[in-house]
């Protein structure tokens, strides 16, 4: 067969070739060591938490090493897209800190653009680049048309050949196919012929030239040494509208992009051989590849299992309505990511998560842990470690976003908020109270009539006369110029005269003794002034309410005693 002839009978527009397209795009100029990594979503939803991780390590390779991160959007598959998706998409993931140098970029008015000169970023803009390498493989006898039933063979090619196939019908048919794939090889000059003249649409096939039964050595940067088998299947690297495969889209994109580290799913391991053969083809150095596990979460019985679509958490939108702070995401993936961050973050408790040096060798081979209660805890810190004036103004357009009463109210007494906000923080061990913006409320909304309300009722054992008697002396006594320490002895002496002892070992050492002891006794105060059980420094919560407000509450209290 005259391959150069069967290459000018299936693209007779192409007079490009591959040389010309290595012009087009020439090697990048950077410094030693430099990564070019790159995130290629489909654009066919929402941000994953599963897709925030690898686009998250492909951030930190590029701009620790001083190189360049791109985004390329993946949408050879149309029926698949969903209009505004990479829009919401680029800005999701600058939320949380992955900012492209290059690539598909959000212009001015907030559309999707090209930067950079390796472009057009859309693989829906490149048909044009992809057949002028697949008309060299043809020409080279590396790829052939196939007319047959192309429904037919798609589905054949959809057999993941490193899926072991138990079932011997399974097994039988896909003989039978693949004899009917090696019949599409001998495809005569005059059958391909017919065929265009007939308008028949084709798909483009690899020509395999590997043995399933010989292994090829490969190294994965995250996995390790394995050995995969080679590949012999004729995968389809155009499809019959002529536009390519993830296969053949990757291989052609991230040569002339100049990626030099491929993060991805590790789902795509069992397509790797094809992906080795198509670059030996393509004449292509290999990049260097990154397969990162699924993360798992763990279901009601305890078992480990995918972090799907549908499970909570897995919408990065939805840690915005949650109230996560995209600073307390970051840090929770980062410990994620790397086994020795927290390690690293306790050494350096002030500074930003950028500074870490991020590892590969660190990185989990198996898969992480999806777990709320961490990311809660990992927020925590987060949010400790901020100023009041931050968290105040987070926390009102958290609620004006998704709690509208309260934001307002936070909005118009926002030095109170302020003060409020600067309750035990501060200083070496800041109180941790918050894990999410929506926790604000439940906080410290009591300051606000709108939102006070008595949440529980006194303990059955604690008499209602000696309670009464408590709340009327404190207000009776409650001077705001007292400091901290006169103020709670005045509480002590109150706690003594009713018989709740101030002599805590006492009171350990034999209860029954007493009536209760001094804690009970700000309880009763702290009930009637917060509705709560627990709450901010009393002390501190008196002074931001002041006298009238805290005088008010106590009394009403009393009164429905
Ligand atoms: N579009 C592919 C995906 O979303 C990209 C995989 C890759 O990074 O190469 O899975």
């Amino acid at each position: 067969m005259d391959t150069k002839k069967l290459a000018e009978l299936l693209f007779p527009n192409v007079d490009k070739t591959p040389a010309d397209m290595e012009e087009l795009y020439p090697r990048r100029n950077l410094p030693e060591g430099a990564k070019v990594t790159r995130f290629a979503p489909s654009p066919t939803g929402f941000v994953h938490f599963g897709g925030l991780f690898p686009s998250t390590v492909a951030e930190r390779l590029a701009h620790q090493s001083g190189g360049v991160l791109f985004l390329r959007i993946e949408d050879t598959d149309a029926r698949r897209e969903v209009p505004g998706a990479a829009e919401a998409l680029i800005k999701t993931l600058a939320t949380y800190g992955v900012n492209f140098d290059e690539g598909a970029i959000l212009d001015e008015s907030g559309k999707v653009s090209d930067k950079g000169i390796y472009g057009p970023y859309k693989q829906s803009l490149r048909g044009p680049i992809y057949h002028v390498f697949a008309k060299q493989l043809v020409a080279e006898g590396k790829a052939y048309p196939c007319f047959t039933d192309a429904s037919e063979l798609e589905e054949l090619l959809s057999v993941n050949k490193k899926e072991e196939i138990k079932n011997t019908d399974w097994q039988a048919e896909a003989e039978a196919r693949r004899e009917q794939m090696l019949k599409a090889r001998e495809i005569t000059m005059e059958e391909v012929e017919k065929n265009l003249a007939a308008g028949n649409p084709f798909v483009l096939r690899i020509l395999a030239d590997g043995d399933g039964e010989r292994k090829i050595k490969f190294t994965d940067l995250v996995k390790g040494n394995m050995e995969i088998p080679e590949n012999d299947e004729d995968f389809v690297l155009l499809k019959s509208d002529g536009i390519p495969t993830y296969h053949f889209a990757h291989a052609v994109d991230d040569h002339l992009m100049g990626t030099t580290h491929v993060i991805r799913g590790e789902e795509w391991l069992p397509s790797l051989a094809k992906h080795i053969q198509l670059f030996r083809y393509l004449g292509f150095k290999l990049p260097k590849f990154l397969h990162i596990a699924q993360i798992m979460r763990l279901d009601e019985n305890g078992n480990k299992k995918k972090l799907s679509k549908r499970d909570m958490g897995a919408n990065m939108d939805d840690y915005t309505e949650m109230g996560y702070c995209p600073e307390a995401v970051c840090e929770y993936v980062m410990t994620l990511l790397n086994s020795n961050y927290e390690e690293w973050r306790m050494q350096n408790p002030d500074k930003p998560y950028t500074d870490f040096p991020f590892n590969i060798k660190k990185m989990s081979v198996s898969g992480c842990l999806f777990d709320f209660a961490k990311l809660e805890d990992v927020s925590k810190n987060v949010i400790s470690k901020m100023d009041a004036e931050k968290v105040t103004n987070e926390v009102t357009a958290w609620a004006l976003a998704f709690d509208k009463p309260f934001g307002e109210v936070l909005a118009n007494n926002k030095d109170m908020a302020k003060a409020i906000f600067s309750i035990g923080r501060g200083g070496k061990k800041p109180r941790k109270d918050l894990a999410t913006w929506k926790d604000a409320k439940g906080y410290m909304g009591f300051f606000f009539d709108e939102f006070y309300s008595v949440e529980t009722e006194y303990p059955e054992k604690f008499s209602r006369e000696d309670i009464k008697a408590v709340l009327s002396e404190f207000v009776e006594g409650f001077d705001m110029s007292d400091d901290m320490n006169v103020w709670f002895d005045k509480i002590k002496a109150i706690a003594e005269k009713h018989g709740y002892t101030t002599d805590m070992k006492a009171y350990k050492a034999d209860p029954d003794a007493f009536k209760g002891n001094v804690a009970d006794v700000s309880m009763f105060i702290r009930l009637a002034v917060t509705g709560k059980m627990n709450s901010p420094d009393m002390y501190a919560v008196m002074q931001i309410l002041g006298k009238d407000k805290v005088t008010e509450r106590i009394t009403k209290m009393a009164n429905t005693l």
